[in-house]
């Protein structure tokens, strides 16, 4: 049943026989390179490394290269060493699988404008820049496109693979918290437990992998959270005097920005990091329509409604009120439609 679900979502989302031409193509080439984006997170790293195992199932052989090492707590999964890290990436291939970027500077790697490009993407606005463009907005993680594709191309599913696409899923959906998630999201996540992955163990392996160091950041960070738009939205902002108190990198403040979510009065989330260049990284979070993509966009960044980000020159203490202030507008429209929508 779940094959009838997942090929008719895919002629109908795919364009057509899009899906058909992706299959027939990876079937009759042998060199495969696959990239993802830069600062990779979970659904980048379990989409491209299912992927790759599915490749190697079938014989062909596979190189992955990205421009940034994953985050520590990933690192144990199956297969992340074989991820070569690289700004520059000249080697030859018959297809370059792209997964999870909505355009190619995305993955923060030069060098890969030539190849024969398989751009697999479910992030609205995606540039369809690759020969073969497989972009489903609907799909709750690129996993769940990764697998329709390993499934269509006869590959079963190991546990290897099984693992990846849970952990695309399972970070990609925000612990099943955001909206895109649907019966077949499920569907996914059911097999993926038939072929051996253990729920609990992914969650603590995921989530309750935070070092001393981490839980003294997210302490800093909340404390010196301000709250603005009557405490709708949230702002939180790190420097690297922050981070070295706590003896943290960057890493750490992955997944800090979902916590001021959790409080009910929250409805949209925005964190600064000023980064080495002096540049300015801003991620977002939101609850149901606010909509922060469109505040992404409108910056030369992108994302979902719901989790969305892009960088900026700074200094932070002029871009820093601009963009509160444009997300107090996203949320006064978000939450007007909410009404609406009750
Ligand atoms: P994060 O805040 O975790 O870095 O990103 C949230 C979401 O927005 C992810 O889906 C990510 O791919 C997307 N995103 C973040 N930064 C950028 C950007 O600079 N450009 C584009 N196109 N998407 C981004
Ligand atoms: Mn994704």
């Amino acid at each position: 049943m779940s094959e009838m679900t997942t090929s008719s979502r895919s002629r109908v989302l795919a364009g057509p026989d899009v899906f058909e031409r992706i299959c027939e193509e990876i079937l009759r080439r042998e060199r495969f390179l696959l990239t993802s984006h830069a600062r990779p997170d979970g659904d980048s790293i379990g989409s491209q490394l299912a992927m790759a195992y599915a490749l190697d199932a079938l014989g062909k052989q596979v190189r992955l290269v990205n421009a940034d090492a994953a985050p520590d707590h990933y690192r144990e999964f199956p297969g992340l060493d074989r991820i070569e890290i690289a700004e520059r990436c000249d080697a030859e291939a018959d297809a370059l699988i792209v997964m999870e970027c909505s355009d190619l500077t995305r993955t923060g790697v030069s060098g890969l404008e030539g190849h024969y490009i398989i751009n697999i993407d479910h992030h609205a606005g995606n540039r369809m820049y690759g020969a073969l463009n497989w972009f489903d907005e609907s799909a709750a993680a690129c996993g769940e496109m990764v697998f329709d594709l390993i499934r269509a191309l006869g590959v079963s599913l190991t546990r290897e693979i099984a693992t990846h696409i849970y952990l695309a899923i399972l970070t990609d959906t925000g612990s099943f918290h955001h909206s895109n998630i649907t019966p077949r999201t499920f569907d996914i996540c059911r097999q993926t437990v038939e072929a051996g992955v253990n729920p609990a163990a992914m969650a603590r392996r995921v989530f309750d992998s935070n070092s001393f160091g981490k839980l003294k950041l997210i302490g800093a960070l909340l404390n010196a959270m301000e709250l603005t738009d009557n405490g709708h939205l949230a702002v939180l902002a790190i420097d690297d005097d922050m981070l070295a108190a706590c003896g943290c990198t960057h890493n750490d403040t992955e997944g800090v920005i979902n916590l001021p979510l959790t409080a009910r009065e929250i409805q949209a989330v925005v964190f600064f990091k000023v980064v080495a260049s002096g540049d300015v990284r801003v991620s977002m979070r939101s609850k149901y329509d606010v909509d922060v993509r469109l505040v992404a966009s409108e910056h030369g960044g992108g994302g979902h409604r719901n989790a969305a980000g892009f960088t900026v020159p700074g200094p932070l203490a002029e871009v820093r009120p601009q963009i509160i202030a444009r997300l107090g507008k996203a949320i006064a429209e978000g939450m007007h439609r909410q009404e609406d929508d009750e």
